[in-house]
């Protein structure tokens, strides 16, 4: 990594772990942005210090030692200080090099948070920064006080292995105060700059890193998350552009035979199901590829949608590719989708990493039959089989169609943007572009969906069918835990099944927190199998499990053949199980409000009264408040609302699927940001929609495509 060597010389951990981070060059360690702050305590004398306040004490150094932890063993540096009103004493944890750097005598600043241990107070890993004399104050020496410069902001940068948050703080500056950022062209326009009173580049870079206040900083986050959402909806826009400036298959069902189509269903579809049929059927008859986003809580119905829409293209002789994001879902719909076309003679294709299946078998008419992947695919290359349903193995590139006119992608935040386009791309050179529809189940605030979903028309399925019973929701403090495994029991009885999901771990390195995740779901099913259940049959499921057990697990307990499923949140469990009523959520105060809701929704698909029991240990009133929402908001896109309003975007299931940094998701807070970033993006996409004429921002695209697309 030649890039930083007129600058430093980060040893190999260092390089390894910048590799691991991506900066890879000057421009991206600048763009590396701490995660917040350290503000200056209060100044204060040691004699009026009260226990969690964050302070700064100006005071002399009167001895310092290197020392263990009473109990833990770990080491830590020591000091102990002096002002004219006492003594205290600080305590590095973890950094015993400390007690070296502040020498006997000396004078400094600390600034820290005060605890207290046995009745005594003192001082934690306080920020030293020393000075060299002591003040003269109304004419008498003293240790001095409300010294300015020392009110700075301290910028604190996510770590990493090998790399602490100082390592970066003083190399970013190196690299500022040599004048490395005013060498990095500003990639918005100066207008837009103007328009919108945002700082250049340079100077957002200054602000950002080491800023007088906390006025500045926020002006410089404010600024490079703006830049971040322009250019992803930039990007978005102009592929959605170019996407439909191709001609696409333009067909036509009758009303009649729609009508037909939806009168075998054994239910009416409700509104927002025909309203989104019509839309997508409406879309089908203009020259230009459809390009839409299906968005509904889970059980709104939208296979329904997705049947009677591929219905169209299936009768006009074209082909269906339905795209799901496991092997579980994707037999799930193939499954479906033989039982809505059967009566139409139309052939059902399946392929998936491991088997490859097509209805009707040639003996029996009735039943699906395994073929190779080799007849599978000549088939559909031959368009003898209209609708073909798959996993990720339906991307492959061996896969071909004889004319792919509709794509229909299940949640589609599974997969990626360039997944997408490559099945969409599926076709052979000069024929048309397919209709692409995605739908998804998760509901994300506006502003997110207007960023991330900017190539999408949208269409939303609100309402829930009729006369489907809400999930009892119930928010369950650890003096009802009991109670509440009786009402559990009762379900059992009654010959239900339950879900049991345990809590988050919070640990950076996600292999180990796989590792330990898997542990302690284990040691729950055991508790429960031991302590609670011992007369239903208590399994595990986990995305550490290898495949083939994971399979077994599923069918066993779509089989009832398991009473009580224990899992984490990551495996997508009861895709379909409408005999699983209870939903037991342990721990629930690290999950984000969406995702409780996503996983409540595991049990909506039943008939049966279902129950959502949300296991809190917290004691907190603001959390337990945000729990409460689960129970009194009306749908998964006002929980959303609310999860933005109080907990930060930052929680909104993982940064990374969305593809945003944590400053973007930050600006997602920002409605009006949002929408002022899209207005300029469209301004520029609708005058040059392939930014043939702005080569500045096609360069800064390709530059960060990795990130744009996240992939
Ligand atoms: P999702 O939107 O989560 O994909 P599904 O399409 O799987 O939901 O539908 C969930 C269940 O609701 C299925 O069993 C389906 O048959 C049923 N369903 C769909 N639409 C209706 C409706 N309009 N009335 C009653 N039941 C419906
Ligand atoms: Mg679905």
């Amino acid at each position: 990594m030649p890039w930083f060597t007129p600058f430093f010389r980060p040893n190999l951990i260092q390089q390894k772990a910048l590799e691991r981070l991506g900066l890879d060059s000057v421009e991206k360690l600048l763009r590396y942005f701490p995660a917040r702050y350290n503000e200056p305590g209060s100044q204060k004398n040691v004699a009026n210090l009260i226990v969690g306040e964050e302070v700064t004490i100006y005071g002399r150094v009167l001895s310092s030692k290197t020392s263990k932890g009473f109990k833990s063993k770990m080491p830590m540096g020591e000091a102990v200080i002096e002002d004219e009103t006492g003594k205290i004493k600080a305590i590095w944890f973890h950094q015993a090099y400390m007690a070296k750097k502040v020498v006997e005598g000396q004078l400094a600043a600390f600034r820290g948070k005060i605890a207290e241990r046995n009745g005594v107070l003192y001082l934690t890993n306080p920020e030293v920064i020393e000075k060299s004399s002591l003040s003269n104050i109304n004419g008498k020496e003293t240790l001095f006080y409300g010294e300015s410069e020392d009110n700075y902001l301290v910028p604190i940068y996510p770590e990493t292995k090998g790399i602490s948050s100082g390592w970066f703080y003083y190399h970013i500056k190196k690299l500022i105060s040599l004048g490395e950022h005013e060498e990095i062209a500003d990639p918005l326009p100066a207008e837009i700059l103007k328009k919108y009173n945002l700082p250049s580049f340079a100077t957002a870079l200054v602000w950002i890193h080491s800023p007088k206040n906390m006025a500045d900083a926020t002006a410089a986050r404010k600024r490079f998350a703006f830049e971040e959402v322009f250019f992803l909806q930039l990007a978005r826009l102009r592929d959605k552009k170019i996407y439909q400036s191709n001609p696409s298959y333009s067909f036509k069902v009758s009303k009649l035979e729609v009508d037909k189509f939806v009168k075998r269903f054994p239910f009416k579809p409700t509104a927002g199901q025909s309203k989104a049929i019509e839309q997508i059927l409406s879309d089908f008859h203009k020259d230009q590829p459809m390009v839409r986003l299906l968005e509904g809580d889970v059980g709104s119905g939208k296979t329904m949608v997705a049947a009677v829409t591929a219905l169209a293209a299936v009768q006009s002789g074209l082909e269906v590719a339905y795209l799901a994001p496991t092997e579980i879902l994707a037999r799930q719909h193939f499954e479906s989708f033989i039982k809505y076309f059967e009566h139409l003679g139309v052939q059902v294709g399946l392929i998936t990493g491991k088997e490859c299946r097509k209805f009707p078998s040639k003996i029996s008419p009735h039943e699906t039959t395994h073929i190779s992947k080799p007849t599978l695919l000549k088939w559909v290359a031959g368009g003898e089989i209209p609708i073909v349903v798959g996993t990720h193995a339906l991307i492959q590139k061996q896969v071909k169609f004889k004319d792919l006119a509709y794509v229909i992608i299940d949640e589609q935040h599974r997969f990626g943007v360039m997944q997408r386009a490559k099945l969409v791309r599926k076709q052979s050179g000069s024929k048309p572009l397919p209709h692409l529809l995605s739908m998804t189940a998760t509901p994300i605030p506006r502003t997110l969906a207007l960023t991330v979903y900017g190539d999408l028309d949208l269409t939303l399925l609100e309402e829930m069918p009729a006369g489907r019973l809400p999930v009892i929701t119930e928010i369950i403090t650890p003096d009802k835990r009991e109670e509440s495994y009786e009402r559990v029991r009762a379900e059992l009885k009654k010959g239900r099944q339950v879900y049991v999901i345990c809590p988050r771990i919070a640990e950076p390195d996600p292999d180990k927190e796989q590792a330990l995740l898997l542990k302690s779901t284990k040691a729950e099913a055991e508790r429960l199998q031991k302590k609670v259940f011992p007369e239903y049959t208590v399994d595990v499921m986990h995305s550490k499990l290898n495949q083939g057990d994971k399979e077994e697990t599923m069918k066993q307990f779509t089989e009832s053949k398991i009473d009580i499923l224990v899992s984490t949140s990551v495996v997508e469990v009861g895709v379909n199980v409408p005999n699983a009523t209870v939903i037991l959520i342990e721990g629930a105060e690290r999950f984000g409000l969406a995702q409780l809701h996503q996983l409540r929704g595991r049990v909506i698909r039943s008939n049966h009264q279902a129950y959502c029991f949300i296991f809190s240990e917290t004691k907190s009133t603001k959390s337990l408040a945000r729990l409460k929402a689960l129970v009194t908001a009306k749908n998964g896109f006002e929980l959303a609302e609310i999860d933005l309003a109080q907990r930060g975007a930052g929680k909104l299931g993982g940064e990374k699927q969305w593809g945003l940094s944590d400053l973007g998701m930050e600006a997602i807070k920002n409605l009006k940001m949002v929408a002022a970033a899209r207005l300029e993006a469209e301004t520029i996409i609708n005058k040059d929609a392939d930014l043939s004429q702005h080569p500045q921002f096609t360069k800064y695209l390709a530059n960060r495509k990795q990130e744009i697309h996240f992939e």
